[in-house]
């Protein structure tokens, strides 16, 4: 998550200083951002439904190890991610 984030700052960068300032350039990013962030959105508690990405009001960009809401170990049930 935070390589693609990297990359698509570098990708705005690139093209900016290629092509002037470029809107299709940030929406291409934001595009990336969002097929990046799309196999986040599966990681949900089996038990409650509660994404496993979300740690109250904020986003964390790799999976609680539990459930914030129901307590379920997530790290058991969900492919955990190589740190
Ligand atoms: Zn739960």
């Amino acid at each position: 998550m935070l390589g693609v984030l990297a990359l698509a700052v570098l990708l705005v960068l690139a093209v900016d200083r290629f092509y002037g300032h470029s809107t299709i350039a940030f929406a291409a990013a934001i595009i990336m951002l969002i097929v990046a962030n799309a196999p986040m959105l599966r990681y949900n508690c089996p038990r409650c439904g509660k994404n496993a990405f979300f740690r109250g009001p904020f986003v964390v960009p790799w999976p609680n190890r539990s459930c914030a809401r129901c307590g379920l170990d997530l790290d058991t049930v969900l492919p955990s991610q190589k740190r």
